[in-house]
C-alpha cells in the first residue's frame, strides 16, 4: 500500500491544490493532505482546524483522501504515519529551488522519504493562496480560484478580518 502525504499551508485550499490532490489520489493508494502550521509563524487567514474543514469539504468525493493538520516537522509526521512519499506541486521554475532544497532536507531528516513533484495544470499556474486572499479583499469573483463549495467561507472570513 502506497501512502503519500501532501503537505502545505492551504490557507485556503485553491483549485490548484485540488488539482494536485486529485492527481495524487489517482497515483497513490492513499493520500493524506496535511495542513502544516508553523507555531513560530503566527497569522494566516484561517486557523488550522478550519483549513482542514475546508479541504475535507472539497475532497468529500475522493475516498482515498484524508485530511489532517500538524505542527511537527513534515519528516517526523511522515515517519509517524508510515509514509515514504511527499507530494509537492510545482508552478514555475521559481518554485523549484526552494522545493528541491526542502526535498533534500526532508530526505536527510528521514532517509526513506522521497518527494514526488507534480507540475501544475497550466490553468492554475498563476494561482496561490495569497492571490486568493488578495482578490477576496477586493471583493473579486473567486470562482476561478477556489472550489465553489468554499467561496462563501473565504468571502465571509475576509470581510470579518476587515471589520
Ligand atoms: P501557496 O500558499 O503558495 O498556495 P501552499 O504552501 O499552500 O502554497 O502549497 C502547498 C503545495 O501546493 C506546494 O507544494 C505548492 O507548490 C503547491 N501548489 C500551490 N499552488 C499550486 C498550484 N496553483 N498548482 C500546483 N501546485 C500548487
Amino acid at each position: 500500500m502506497k501512502r503519500a502525504i501532501y503537505p502545505g499551508s492551504f490557507d485556503p485550499v485553491t483549485l490548484g491544490h485540488l488539482n494536485i490532490i486529485k492527481r495524487a489520489a489517482a497515483i497513490f493508494d492513499e493520500v493524506i493532505v496535511c495542513v502544516c502550521v508553523n507555531s513560530a509563524k503566527h497569522g494566516g487567514l484561517f486557523p488550522a482546524e478550519e483549513r482542514v474543514d475546508l479541504i475535507r469539504r472539497v475532497t468529500e468525493g475522493i475516498p482515498n483522501v484524508t485530511v489532517d493538520h500538524t505542527e511537527e516537522l513534515v519528516a517526523d509526521y511522515a515517519r509517524r504515519h508510515d509514509s515514504q512519499v511527499l507530494v509537492k506541486g510545482l508552478r514555475a521554475v521559481s518554485d523549484y529551488e526552494a522545493e528541491i532544497q526542502m526535498a533534500m532536507i526532508n530526505a536527510k531528516l528521514y532517509d526513506r522519504l522521497d518527494t514526488v513533484f507534480l507540475y501544475t495544470d497550466t490553468k492554475y499556474a498563476y494561482l496561490s493562496s495569497s492571490v486568493v486572499k488578495e482578490m477576496a479583499s477586493y471583493g473579486a469573483d473567486l470562482s476561478d480560484f477556489v472550489p465553489r463549495q468554499i467561496i462563501a467561507d473565504v468571502e465571509r472570513k475576509v470581510r470579518g478580518q476587515r471589520q
